[in-house]
């Protein structure tokens, strides 16, 4: 008994403690509106008369503008004996000067989330919130909780009562929990906006690898559970980048949240220190593996670029006012290029497909966005000026990494690549220091190679294109536009993918000689080519891939779906012998050079840059 009084005593001590320097907040899931909730906060004591309370302006990983002091209404500044102390408030913008504030006791507030909203404010949905009552929380701490100006680093505690049955995933433990309510506690505002947590009925799974515990927390509308085939991929994928990162994953715990009731049509993740956001739709569980895998792998090297290895603007970040930094090409391109570059490497995809990544990659970059805009330049003004130019980072920002890998395996005869590089340059600047932005290219060139700061000099902070043709050359890969090729003739019939996803031809009067042999009708339903299922548009990938390896004396068989004289659908097999040949145009396409055409440097690169160093 002794033993447990003073064990009170000590807890209540620390507990007061506490209460004075640190956020206390406490949300009521049970008591949330149909899309909001009442937040309510006991503030650290202030020691100035006036005060600002701050929502975010812009949080870090979005690069551009989410204003979140849009969704708090109502806020109510408070003394320690329930006065209402003075509140001035600008409708719209993010911060809150409180009077009196020597006084200051508590604020509360309600918030609405993003997804819900009658007019689109132009938030990611993956850097948002979702508030379904009774169904789902996806809490983006930055679009729920405040802070003080200058008082960023003190520790917040945040507790959440749950209803009966909801689990909160979160990277985060929480310090208390019970069947009604858990509580969370984090060092700084910093630490508090690097945790999403999302609570609903638990659809969850966990797999350990070595020393990392990884969580998958699901939420779909269709009742169904999707974590443990989820995780099965995760482990798949993670087991492939603990490879690739050298031996070992470097965080303890991880959590993928996947929310798959997003109905914007904006879809994505958001990547964080300890875990990632995935505001998604609802899809088949089939595309959500290939999709997720991809998505997920991005997200999650993103705990390299540039969670451990960033500039100054990165780590300071500052949520009010953005001070963008020169280097997305290395914190989202160096990603995505990782991403889909492991997949290759450990055979989660084949080389044909990463070939058909990239040459998809340089369409879009050419198509959809600026090419001689320097990268450092839209980097720096990428959440004004350049808005429209984001996406690049996807696009472009993932061919400069992958032509910088093939350059550093050139350079270093097949030893030194990329993911060396970004090792080092982990070792040289890590979770704890930052580089200058106008310094990062002679870092590059002192830990790899002199010629590598001309290449970044050309291609990343000037304007000058990028010559894939010699890039993928160096690596024995041909990259061709516009290739002009042979393929066997199906017979140039109409082709539509209708709604439903049927196939159906749609037009018969061009139809060559093999289109005459093989009877097309109009309104024919395809249903196989040669014995695989044919729908949507992925049916023009069937046929690409079939009519590829096609020789002479093939045979084409479809069956089709097709209405006789009664008007009743019946089966039908078409068939014929592939005989005429039609010449396709592709606009961008990488192949393997013949081995025997490779210089044994070529030959190094390209099997350091394929199959690992
Ligand atoms: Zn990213």
């Amino acid at each position: 008994m002794k033993k447990i009084y003073l064990l009170l005593i000590y807890i209540n001590i620390v507990v007061s403690a506490l209460a004075q320097q640190s956020y206390q907040y406490k949300v009521d899931l049970t008591k949330a509106g149909k899309h909001s909730v009442l937040v309510t906060l006991r503030t650290p004591k202030m020691n100035k008369r006036d005060v600002s309370f701050c929502l975010p302006a812009i949080i870090p990983g979005t690069y551009q503008f989410s204003n979140f002091g849009r969704l708090v209404f109502d806020l109510k500044a408070y003394d320690s004996k329930g006065k209402e102390l003075p509140v001035m408030h600008e409708e719209g913008a993010n911060s809150w000067k409180i009077s009196k504030a020597l006084n200051l006791d508590s604020i509360s507030y309600t918030v609405e989330d993003t997804w819900h909203q009658p007019k689109d404010l132009g938030i990611y949905p993956m850097g948002g919130t979702s508030i379904e009552a009774g169904e789902n929380f996806s809490i983006n701490a930055p679009g729920f909780f405040g802070y003080f100006e200058n008082m960023e680093n003190l520790a917040f505690q945040v507790e959440f009562i749950k209803p009966t049955g909801f689990y909160g995933s979160s990277a985060l433990e929480a310090v208390n929990t019970s069947d009604s309510s858990d509580l969370f506690s984090v060092g700084s505002v910093h630490d508090l906006y690097d945790s999403p947590i999302m609570y609903c009925k638990p659809d969850t799974a966990s797999v350990n690898l070595g020393r990392t515990t990884v969580l998958v927390s699901s939420y779909t509308t269709d009742g169904k559970k999707h974590a443990p085939a989820l995780v099965a991929e995760m482990e798949r994928l993670l087991t492939a980048t603990q490879s690739y990162l050298g031996g070992k994953l470097p965080i303890k715990k991880y959590a993928f949240l996947y929310n798959f009731a997003n109905r914007a049509p904006m879809q994505g993740a958001l990547e964080h220190n300890y875990s990632s956001f995935y505001a998604l739709g609802s899809m088949p569980e089939s595309k959500m593996k290939s999709m997720i895998v991809s998505i997920s792998a991005h997200e999650f090297f993103h705990i390299i670029t540039p969670l451990s290895i960033s500039s100054k603007e990165i780590r300071e970040f500052n949520y009010q006012v953005p001070v963008l930094s020169k280097h997305l090409w290395l914190y989202e391109g160096t990603t995505e290029y990782d991403a889909h570059h492991l997949q290759e490497l450990y055979g989660l995809t084949d080389y044909k497909q990463f070939f058909k990544a990239l040459t998809k990659k340089i369409a879009e970059s050419y198509n959809k966005y600026n090419d001689t805009l320097p990268f450092t330049v839209m980097s720096k003004e990428v959440a004004t000026t350049y808005k429209n130019q984001y996406g690049n980072v996807y696009e472009k920002g993932a061919l400069i990494s992958a032509c910088l890998d093939i350059y550093l395996l050139h350079l270093s005869g097949g030893r030194y690549g990329l993911g060396q590089l970004k090792h080092d340059l982990g070792i040289r600047y890590g979770r704890n220091t930052y580089f200058e932005d106008d310094s990062l290219f002679d870092q590059i060139a002192m830990l790899s190679f002199p010629e590598v700061k001309d290449f970044l000099n050309k291609y990343v902070a000037g304007s000058m294109r990028i010559p894939y043709t010699d890039f993928f050359a160096m690596a024995g890969v041909d990259y061709h536009t516009n290739l002009q090729r042979q393929v066997y003739s199906i017979g140039q019939p109409g082709i539509a993918v209708m709604a439903g996803k049927k196939v159906t031809i749609v037009g018969v009067s061009n139809l060559d000689d093999m289109g005459r042999k093989m009877g097309y009708k109009l309104m024919d339903e395809i249903v196989s080519v040669n014995g695989e299922p044919a729908s949507g548009s992925d049916f023009y990938e069937l046929i690409d891939r079939q009519r590829e390896a096609w020789k002479e004396g093939d045979v084409l068989t479809m069956v089709v779906k097709r209405k006789n004289d009664a008007g009743e659908e019946e089966l039908k097999t078409l068939t014929a012998p592939v005989s005429v040949k039609e010449t396709i145009t592709e606009a961008y396409r990488m192949k393997m050079m013949p081995d025997k055409d490779l210089t044994p440097l070529q030959r190094n690169v390209r099997k350091a840059w394929l199959s690992g160093i």
